[in-house]
């Protein structure tokens, strides 16, 4: 029995991606074992930790690592490693910061918000963000002119939500940070590569378990020894509130175990099946026009581009992202990939499928565009009111 429907439950089908809000992933049975393994057992958690630093040492090629509640919760305990060094003094003292170096400066272009604003966790250790260049133009010489005395670190972010072009590559932004003796943290939350970062000389590198790893919720420091050990002493300050417990870090092993095992050719050739199903399918439906888009920050992992010409389809493409998720029938609803929806394209991503959802994706759109296309008006709801209804939707939880 799907647990879903003893808990009242929708059984979503996501094609979004990697998402909080559906769940994050799929964990692997690796990790469940791992999971249910431990948690009637007592452990020593510093060694639990330290076998965690082992396992994140030879994935990432680090000197060592540590399992944090998330990555966003790893954001704010790098930093405050930054500021506090081993003082446990300090430790306790966060977020006050007076008299500390406690400016961070990060590219304009990379203030973004991955379900609560990057900044925000900046500001939780008591630091604050010194945001460098404009949102599409950085360049190496307005980030030497932010550090002073007063700048703690540096943090560079990866994702497909920071502005794409005209800012500072990692390889610049390491060297000037570390010219002027700045740490450089890199957030690299849902990076599928855990070595590239260190080896481009990330002093931490920071990722979700949750994510492409399939582990369980977590995260994940990776990175010099005194900054991870700095990190880790934050558990004794700001870092209880944020805390992971015997079953994050157990799953975060095995996750890590099975990802090094995993068949990873198997898992792209079995995506690019659903890609070419998808796209022949909606291809031949009126008013789409899919291509499959390689993943904007160098992941090995495609997904479908489907923009919709709402003339002819007889639906927006939000309205068409809407119907699908929210069907009128007990047909299974799909969450797709609709963060720049307002472009008039949304993404199906193809990394969290159960066998055979790949099939209820495709009819799904059948059904939805045949509706549309039999329907006495066109379905094309202003953007601003789909928008503005999500955020009152949302506004009423729990009702
Ligand atoms: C998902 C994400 C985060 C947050 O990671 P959690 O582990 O869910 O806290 C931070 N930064 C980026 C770039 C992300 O994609």
């Amino acid at each position: 029995m799907d647990i879903r429907s003893r808990f009242g439950l929708r059984p979503v089908i996501n094609v979004s991606g990697t998402m909080t809000s559906l769940g994050a992933s799929i964990v692997g049975p690796q990790a469940v074992d791992a999971v249910a393994g431990i948690l009637p057992q007592f452990v020593e958690i510093d060694d639990l930790q330290r076998r965690a630093s082992a396992a994140i040492a030879a994935a990432c090629a680090s000197e060592s690592g540590y399992v944090t509640a998330s990555c966003s919760a790893a954001i704010t305990l790098a930093i405050a490693a930054t500021m506090t060094g081993d003082d446990l003094g300090l430790v306790e003292r966060l977020p006050d910061t007076t008299g500390l170096s406690n400016e961070v400066v990060v590219q304009t272009g990379h203030l973004i918000n991955y379900g609560a604003p990057v900044d925000q966790a900046i500001r939780l250790a008591g630091a604050r963000a010194v945001p460098v260049g404009a949102a599409t133009e950085a360049h190496g010489y307005q980030l030497a002119a932010a550090i002073s005395e007063r700048t703690t670190a540096a943090l560079f972010v990866v994702s497909h939500h920071t502005v794409s072009y005209g800012l500072i590559q990692l390889e610049e932004f390491v060297a000037v940070a570390h010219d002027k003796g700045v740490p450089v943290i890199v957030d690299a939350a849902s990076e599928y590569d855990l070595k590239r970062f260190i080896a481009a000389g990330a002093d931490l590198a920071l990722y979700s378990a949750h994510k492409f790893l399939g582990g369980l919720t977590a995260g994940i420091v990776a990175g010099r020894k005194a900054l991870v050990r700095a990190a880790y002493f934050q558990n004794g300050g700001i870092g209880r509130g944020m805390k992971v417990g015997k079953e994050g870090i157990a799953g975060t092993i095995a996750a890590l175990e099975a990802w090094r095992t995993r068949d990873h050719a198997a898992v792209r050739e079995r995506e690019r099946r659903y890609l070419q199903l998808w796209h022949d399918t909606l291809n031949r439906l009126p008013g789409i026009a899919a291509t499959i888009d390689p993943d904007p920050t160098g992941n090995p992992l495609d997904r479908l581009k489907v923009s919709i010409d709402a003339s002819r389809a007889r639906i927006s493409a939000w309205d068409l992202a809407d119907a699908l998720a929210r069907p009128r029938d007990d047909a299974r609803p799909v969450i797709v990939r609709d963060h720049e929806v307002e472009l008039h394209y949304f993404f199906l991503d193809p990394c969290n499928l159960h066998p055979g959802e790949e099939q209820i994706v495709a009819a799904r759109f059948v059904e939805e565009i045949g509706r549309a296309q039999s329907a006495r008006e066109p379905v094309v709801t202003p953007f601003h009111q789909r928008d503005a209804k999500r955020h009152a939707a949302r506004r009423n939880w729990p009702d």
